[in-house]
């Protein structure tokens, strides 16, 4: 039986992850007895997942609920909003819908993970609904840091909702419509119930700027360059792409790609009809041996990702590309909290080369796809909405959009976290419930926990070293032979006195034991890693991960 009721005809929202964070945005919607899943994405893991890479909502309320789930809808192609659609799928199995350019980055995700045949993915024309009874839902195009952004419009028999996406402002985004406010006052007009908003610049007091004004800006500021010139950005930033194509004839150098995310992206918007004009591009074996005053290079890792293009650029790791003194990079990308230290690094490491290093903050070279308040006021202006509730934000972020939108004169706001299922109604939002939720993590091929104890036990390890112990038992329990042991990653792990040290904590742990309880392998264990950890901590200051192996010699098998 369903948490919904066919007859039950409250409309429901429940984000399962980003609320409350920035990153893997899933949001579900309840109504008659049926669900719909706005976008399924993921986040990057931190020092606290060590070895993993991603992580992701647990979907596991929905997977109960599968049955009654109608479809996911994609808002737009980020990794935050798509990137676990391959990992998460099978869970809840349903059809997925997404505009041309966002299928076209998930087709790919899909064909990886070996999907592409049994994932249902309809390709969305953004000017028709889309009938997923008992929710209709209207792509609404809006500017945003990547083709194809969009706000939904969804209708209900409770009233419209209107879910804004990922957006922005543009009165020249360059790729996709202008900021289509009569499409919002429309809105407006017929009445929205609900608004489900992007927080994620609701600190930043004026507008975002325009993609078309970062392009007459690079354009002049690469003229004045002399030498190579490197421009790093997001790669699923089509027109910030065919910026940097613009950039390259304006200024008679010859573009190079550099990264595969860079050339994913650029196969994927020509395939879906943008970056028709873009110019040719020389492979990138040929990048070294192009005269440094005729060369700009596009590549990956504007965040300062150790793997990606720059990175590996400025440690002199990379396959064909060298810097030199009087070259330049310019990182037409936002500094996004969290990454200065990684990316600090990355920039001295670029000077101490002799390299000129261009950031946001030395010149205008990036405008953010995230609404400002002022952008906000004419979101609200427009949408008229009688309630709202702010999404895709730290809780901070969530907390200011909720008074920004009373400021605003909207009646009734509600502060979601994930798991929270609100009733949105005439009369306002109520908490009612809430549903199970927490995260999941990608542990090399599997995803698993991300309270996995072996998740932990590598914490364990990074942070207090291991001590692995073999030992051999005789039948009455005394030791047979002296145990083995190997230390890794302490201090002194090499050091005789200290191994003689955690020999004698060891052996002195098993003759502590009584008689009758050296039996039981459990009761050993426990008492071996006592010891050690109290003999580590007394003499290393470290509490480490330790495991036993016990062998008891009536059932060793001398072959
Ligand atoms: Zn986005
Ligand atoms: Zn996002």
């Amino acid at each position: 039986m369903g948490y919904l009721r066919k007859t039950d005809d409250r409309l429901l929202f429940l984000p399962l992850g980003g609320s409350g964070e920035i990153g893997m945005n899933l949001n579900l919607y309840g109504h008659k007895g049926k669900w719909l899943m706005v976008d399924c994405g993921m986040s990057f893991a931190d020092n606290y997942l060590p070895g993993v890479d991603l992580v992701f909502p647990d979907p596991e309320f929905i997977e109960d609920e599968q049955d009654d789930l109608v479809a996911l809808v994609l808002t737009h192609g980020h990794e935050d909003h798509i990137g676990a659609v391959p990992y998460l799928w099978e869970r809840f199995r349903c059809p997925v819908y997404a505009t041309p350019f966002t299928a076209e980055l998930v087709k790919g995700k899909l064909q990886e993970a070996g999907l592409i045949d049994e994932v249902p993915l309809h390709i969305v024309d953004a000017h028709e609904a889309i009938n997923l009874d008992p929710f209709e839902v209207s792509y609404v195009p809006l500017a945003h840091s990547i083709a194809e952004g969009h706000g939904l419009a969804i209708k209900t028999s409770k009233g419209t909702i209107f879910h804004t996406g990922d957006w922005k402002l543009d009165d020249r985004p360059l790729i996709g419509p202008a900021c289509p406010s009569p499409v919002l006052s429309k809105l407006g007009e017929e009445g929205v119930l609900a608004l489900v908003g992007d927080s994620t610049n609701v600190f930043n007091p004026s507008e975002s700027g325009s993609e078309a004004a970062v392009r007459e800006s690079l354009v002049e500021i690469v003229r004045d360059m002399r030498n190579r010139v490197v421009i790093t950005t997001f790669a699923s930033n089509v027109a910030r792409l065919e910026t940097i194509g613009e950039v390259a004839k304006a200024t008679g150098r010859r573009l190079v790609l550099l990264g595969r995310s860079m050339e994913r992206v650029v196969r994927a918007a020509k395939e879906t009809g943008y970056l028709l004009d873009f110019p040719n591009i020389v492979a990138e074996e040929d990048a070294d041996y192009l005269p440094r005053d005729e060369v700009l290079i596009a590549c990956t890792g504007c965040q300062g990702e150790p793997r990606a293009a720059i990175a590996r650029i400025a440690r002199d790791d990379h396959k064909h590309l060298q810097l030199s003194p009087d070259d330049n990079v310019i990182f037409s990308s936002k500094i996004i909290p969290g990454n200065e230290l990684v990316l600090g690094q990355l920039f001295n490491q670029l000077a101490v080369k002799g390299v000129n290093v261009v950031t946001e903050k030395d010149a205008f070279v990036h405008v953010s796809g995230h609404p400002g308040r002022e952008e906000l006021a004419k979101m609200y202006e427009w949408t008229k909405p009688h309630t709202a509730i702010p999404v895709h934000g730290e809780a901070r972020h969530l907390l200011r959009h909720a008074k920004l939108a009373r400021e605003l004169g909207v009646q009734h706001t509600l502060v979601p976290k994930n798991g929270d299922i609100i009733e949105i109604a005439e009369e306002g939002l109520r908490l009612i419930d809430e549903a199970p939720f927490g995260r999941l993590v990608l542990d090399g091929n599997e995803v698993v926990s991300y309270e996995d104890a072996a998740i932990a036990d590598r914490r364990r390890a990074a942070h207090n070293g291991f001590v692995s112990v073999s030992v051999v038992l005789d039948d009455d329990g005394a030791l047979a032979a002296e145990p083995l042991l190997a230390p890794l990653g302490l201090p002194r792990h090499d050091d005789v006195g200290f191994y003689d040290g955690l020999l004698d904590a060891v052996e002195a742990a098993i003759e502590r034991m009584k008689s009758g309880t050296r039996d039981s392998d459990l009761h050993v264990e426990e008492a071996v890693r006592i010891g050690i950890r109290r003999f580590c901590r007394r003499e290393i200051g470290k509490n480490p991960g330790v495991a036993v192996m016990i062998a008891r010699r009536d059932q060793i098998d001398f072959r």
